[in-house]
């Protein structure tokens, strides 16, 4: 194992697959403007439309309310926007509800959009991620026109119960986003058996390509471009078919459905071994998140007294990629505000470390990680002034 990479930051984004990667050089034959009514143009449009259904399939919905975007980020972004229209236009519903827990993507957004006097919850979480369903309650109303709450956590793995949060949202008349960035491909995601109205997602987090993403949204649902522009995806999001991605992000979808529940095993193993492997070889570590109701792939540890960029640089040393809690902030020695907003004390954010597995990891660089770490922690607690 000496002198391998192990790639342990799945969450922050996954490799392509090789057949993403066969489909992506294809299709950048195709260089015709799937707008054009020419041949080339009819080519380029048939391959975005197969990746259309692909896409719809796997996360049940129709093909229509499939629209690709630049990513998650974008997706998130737009459904805010059109809310924040909404409340413009004078809707009598001007409260959006969401969490403390939300990607930055929503986080910032909410920051951006109090500072203009909208009026946006945010609900708090258990000390295990969760969103408790009569604390969320207390915070719907007739005035609320839009809840949205994540599916799965890109820290702790944290899943909510969408369908039954979807329930309460549509009971008051609101309507319902989920950020499934991080569950597709880990957890069966469908649209329609929870009831979401909006669903965002992003292709590098499931062995598809970066810069690429999908908004979905109900027909039922209200809809406003966020880019403005050409007439691509009926209005919805201006700008020229990115074919090759769409097509890469179309085959990445078939292969999430394909492999879903024999990843969806594989990988809890794989966590599974490392947590436990971990916790009999350091003593006085605490697993975050839930572990009843969390994405297989994701273990997030504090080590009390060891600092979480220490280990992670230490680790790299060793071969070892992970992240700190704070994956999205890299470069900011900030605590993760996911473990913050749990209520885990910030000692035990500032050790924090993001093990996140994917389809290419092996038990094998699990036992290589088992190895490196005692001595990695041993050494930093030694260095702990704490
Ligand atoms: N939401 C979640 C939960 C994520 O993990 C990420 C990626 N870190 C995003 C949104 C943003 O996705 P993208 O990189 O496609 O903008």
């Amino acid at each position: 194992m000496e002198n391998q990479i192990i790639y342990l930051d799945n969450n922050a984004t996954t490799p392509m697959a090789e057949e993403v990667v066969a489909a992506i050089a294809d299709a950048n034959a195709l260089f015709g403007n799937a707008s054009s009514m020419h041949s080339y143009g009819r080519e380029a449009a048939y391959a975005v439309e197969q990746a259309r259904a692909r896409v719809a399939e796997l996360i049940e919905c129709d093909p229509e309310e499939i629209v690709f975007t630049s990513g998650a980020s974008e997706a998130n972004n737009t459904v805010f926007s059109i809310f924040r229209d909404i409340i413009d236009l004078g809707s009598k519903r001007n409260r959006i509800v969401t969490t403390t827990i939300e990607h930055p993507s929503i986080v910032e957004t909410v920051k951006f959009l109090r500072s203009r006097g909208y009026a946006i919850d945010e609900v708090p979480v258990d000390r295990t991620g969760m969103v408790s369903l009569d604390v969320l309650a207390t915070y719907l109303g007739e005035d609320v026109a839009l809840v949205s709450v994540m599916t799965g956590n890109n820290e702790i793995g944290t899943i909510q119960p969408i369908a039954e949060i979807a329930k309460m949202a549509h009971a008051v008349g609101a309507f319902m986003h989920t950020d499934a960035t991080q569950a597709i491909g880990k957890i069966p995601v469908t649209m329609k058996s929870w009831g979401v109205d909006y669903l965002s997602l992003s292709g590098h987090k499931f062995y598809g390509p970066k810069g690429i993403g999908v908004l979905a949204a109900r027909k039922k649902a209200p809809f406003e471009a966020f880019v403005h522009g050409g007439h691509q995806e009926g209005g919805k999001r201006a700008g020229t078919y990115n074919t090759p991605s769409i097509v890469g992000l179309g085959v990445a979808s078939e292969i999430a459905m394909r492999d879903l529940e024999s990843e969806h095993a594989r990988l809890w193993h794989l966590r599974e071994m490392l947590r436990i492997g971990l916790e009999e070889r350091i003593p006085n570590i605490v697993v975050n998140g839930n572990q009843d109701h969390c994405l297989p792939g994701t273990l997030d540890i504090s080590f009390p007294s060891a600092e979480g960029e220490s280990i992670l640089l230490y680790l790299d040393m060793e071969g070892i990629m992970v992240s700190t809690g704070s994956a999205c902030a890299s470069g900011s020695l900030e605590p993760s505000y996911v473990l913050l907003a749990s209520g885990v004390d910030i000692e035990l954010a500032h050790g924090s470390i993001r093990f996140s597995f994917g389809r290419y990891n092996t038990e094998e660089e699990v036992l290589y990680v088992l190895e490196k770490m005692p001595p990695i922690i041993k050494r930093l607690r030694g260095m702990s002034t704490r």
